[in-house]
């Protein structure tokens, strides 16, 4: 099982399993809504179990998907087309060791001038 939570522990779930590559998302709205890069994994969502869900809230980001968050503490925690049967899970509020590693880099021309990509993952303009 892999598990997960925000900040202040008003989210926890679990999954059986989530994808074992991390899609770092590097779109102007994926740096603002996370505070720098929107980083995550996947898994089908009737996969995912709640212990708690007192704090989860969605955000519709575009009238394709939305975001959710921990209305709380602001934990960003999840991103969901609203067509797909999957969800995309904040890498960093997975419990570690997570097993996961960089799988690529998306919309890297929407990338911020302060930072560098420091791994040899592929960079791509699309999902
Ligand atoms: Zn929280
Ligand atoms: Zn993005």
């Amino acid at each position: 099982m892999v598990q997960g939570r925000c900040e202040c522990g008003k989210v926890r779930f679990e999954a059986p399993s989530v994808r074992e590559t991390v899609t770092v998302c590097h779109c102007s709205q994926c740096r603002r809504t996370s505070g720098h890069l929107w980083a995550s994994t996947h898994a089908p969502f009737k996969e995912l179990s709640f212990f708690e869900s007192e704090g989860l809230e969605w955000y519709a980001s575009s009238s394709f998907a939305k975001r959710g968050f921990c209305k709380f503490c602001g934990s960003s925690l999840f991103y969901r087309m609203n067509d797909e049967e999957g969800i995309g899970i904040a890498a960093g509020c997975l419990e570690s060791p997570t097993g996961l590693r960089i799988g690529k880099h998306i919309f890297v021309s929407g990338k911020g001038d302060y930072y560098a990509i420091g791994d040899d993952a592929p960079q791509i303009e699309t999902f």
